[in-house]
């Protein structure tokens, strides 16, 4: 029977294809049917990669030095522990003898059941056990991967459509890898760095689809409407061709798009517009390339760091941000310092503290640990010798959190002078503007800084206090809140006055809704998905500078919300 379900859309298209439910990308397995002759060699399979960790885990134990902190011993020991006890060891076996499934899939859905009982546990310690849990199943997956006897994954990605609970933006970034159709989470806010990397994967998605992990069948057909945030499972025919119509006038508009790639993004009125792009990992700079921007304006280098057990060492970091550099070719290329912390944690670790948005994130956490953030600034100075290299500091709210980052940047140049290590001496270094206390207090930031950019993502959780990853309040979530309204255009105004360049490079930059409400209040740097650029740069070459500004200005005078959105209709008209 058909259903529809309702999440906020989070990458634009439709997609039509076949269910594939995953638990997490980081534990990504596939799920198949095994032949009923072939159920009993699945479960040897198990068991010799149980069997493979068991005497992995035993090595170590007897590895370990005798000048080793006790804990590493016990800890090897809760291992081996998990390991053996009947609901990891046993359970999966009578999985795959009940559902016919695949070994990796098996011990996953096994794990789900055994984590969601640990959450359960009311001591905390005891609850924290599930993270070792997670741990030794990781092991074992690792041990099926590189079994002989395997039987291949589905290989036709490109007709799939990913139904998951929630995935972090670690996991997703694991998704460039691959080539699905399409993408839904049960939890995720619009502008939650998951929904953020599902966006620049291009592929329609949805996140904060609720029930959808539970209420889909793998291999069911759905329709995912990722303008709309609609789900359609099992869509009857009238319905299904009605979207493939949609999808190929879709595709029609983009083709005709790509005529306007190399045209400069200039107003009807003669006004230069830069056009930049957010990139996540260096290989996106292919897009960004073939998308036409004219520069990278955000390089959220953090994502170098998710999904390994170790940092990036300075070498690793300076060939990633050399690439970029030179792949664009003195265009600038913006990269942002760390911004961990908060729903990116390294290592797939939990989120830190009690209150991670508020917590130690970003350049809090860069001053914190002083030594991972040098490395990074030699690994970014060394690689402005390449081309043009700008740098942009996350999160900064204090006055003493700029000079501190400005005297950690001056020691990187002083220890690469001393090593005679080349750099540019002229790289400009800026500061991005995503509390409200920086864009409340912009004189300080002005006086020390090169640039400006307006992370509107962060500038809207922080300032409406609402948790951007949390599905429950996204409704609350809005960027035309006079008060928001209000920061952004302070910030480009006062930019415009004390003659330092303001950026807008969170995801308000790529709505062409709000372009010309940008335009209007005199932004000219905008930086965003490369899969919105042209569509962008369409609106930009369409504007009229002149006559945009009265309105905008007439929309941060209003109260009511429905007249911002009736004058915001006008403005775009
Ligand atoms: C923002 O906050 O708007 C921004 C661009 O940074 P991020 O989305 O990575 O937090
Ligand atoms: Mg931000």
């Amino acid at each position: 029977m058909s259903f529809t379900l309702h999440g906020s859309g989070a990458g634009g298209g439709i997609a039509i294809g076949q269910a594939h439910l995953i638990s997490s990308a980081r534990l990504e397995v596939a799920h198949y049917e095994v032949k009923p002759g072939d159920i009993e060699l699945e479960v040897m399979r198990f068991s010799m990669a149980v069997e493979k960790v068991r005497a992995e885990l035993q090595e170590l134990r007897r590895s370990v030095p005798a000048s080793a902190p006790t804990e590493l011993g016990a800890f090897l020991n809760l291992h081996l522990m998990i390991l053996d006890d009947s609901t990891l060891s046993q359970a999966p076996r009578d999985l795959i003898r009940s559902l016919h499934c695949n070994a990796e899939w098996a011990l996953v859905t096994q794990m789900d059941h055994l984590v969601a009982q640990f959450e359960k546990i009311e001591d905390a310690y005891l609850r924290e056990r599930k993270a070792d849990v997670v741990q030794v199943v990781e092991r074992v997956l690792k041990a099926l991967l590189h079994q002989p006897g395997r039987a291949s994954a589905p290989s036709n990605e490109q007709g799939l459509i990913v139904v998951a609970h929630d995935l972090s933006p670690a996991d997703m970034i694991v998704f460039k890898q691959h080539q699905y159709a399409g993408f839904v989470t049960d939890l995720g806010g619009v502008t939650s760095h998951t929904a953020i990397v599902a966006r620049s994967l291009n592929i329609p998605a949805i996140v904060g689809a609720h029930s959808a992990r539970q209420m889909v069948r793998e291999g069911e057909l759905v329709i995912v409407d990722g303008l709309n945030g609609v789900l359609i499972v099992a869509p009857d025919e009238l319905v299904l061709e009605e979207y493939r119509k949609r999808q190929r006038e879709l595709e029609l508009g983009r083709q005709k798009l790509r005529r306007i790639r190399t045209t400069p993004a200039t107003t009807r009125d003669g006004t230069a517009i830069d056009l930049h792009a957010n990139i996540e990992l260096p290989q996106d700079i292919e897009q960004v390339r073939d998308s036409g921007a004219t520069g990278v304006g955000l390089f959220r280098s953090e994502f170098l760091f998710l999904n390994r057990d170790d940092l990036p060492s300075e070498d690793e970091q300076f060939e990633a941000y050399r690439h970029v550099a030179q792949a664009m070719r003195g265009m600038p290329v913006t990269i942002r310092t760390l911004d961990l912390g908060a729903d990116k944690t390294v290592n797939g670790g939990a989120r830190s503290g009690p209150n991670p948005a508020m917590g130690l994130r970003a350049i809090r956490l860069c001053l914190a640990e002083p030594q991972m953030f040098t490395t990074q600034l030699r690994a970014i100075l060394r690689a402005s010798n390449y081309g043009r290299i700008r740098l942009l500091i996350p999160m900064l709210a204090h006055a003493h959190e700029i000079s501190q980052a400005l005297a950690l940047i001056d020691r990187a140049r002083a220890l690469l002078d001393a090593e005679g290590l080349p750099y540019d001496r002229g790289m400009e270094i800026g500061g991005m503007i995503e509390v409200p206390a920086a864009a409340l207090s912009l004189g300080v930031f002005v006086r020390k800084l090169d640039f400006l950019s307006i992370g509107t993502n962060d500038l809207i959780q922080y300032t409406l206090a609402i948790d951007r990853t949390d599905d429950s309040v996204s409704h609350l979530y809005n960027p035309l809140h006079p008060a928001v309204l209000h920061l952004i255009a302070l910030t480009i105004r006062t930019g415009k006055r004390m003659r330092i360049p303001v950026a807008v490079c969170g995801e308000m930059a790529g709505d062409v809704l709000l372009t010309r409400l940008l335009l209007g209040f005199g932004l000219r740097q905008f930086s965003m998905h490369p899969a919105n650029l042209l569509e962008i740069k369409q609106q930009v070459l369409k504007s009229d500078l002149a006559r945009l500004e009265q309105l905008a200005n007439r929309i941060l005078r209003v109260e009511d919300p429905q007249i911002a959105l009736q004058l915001l209709d006008k403005l775009n008209a």
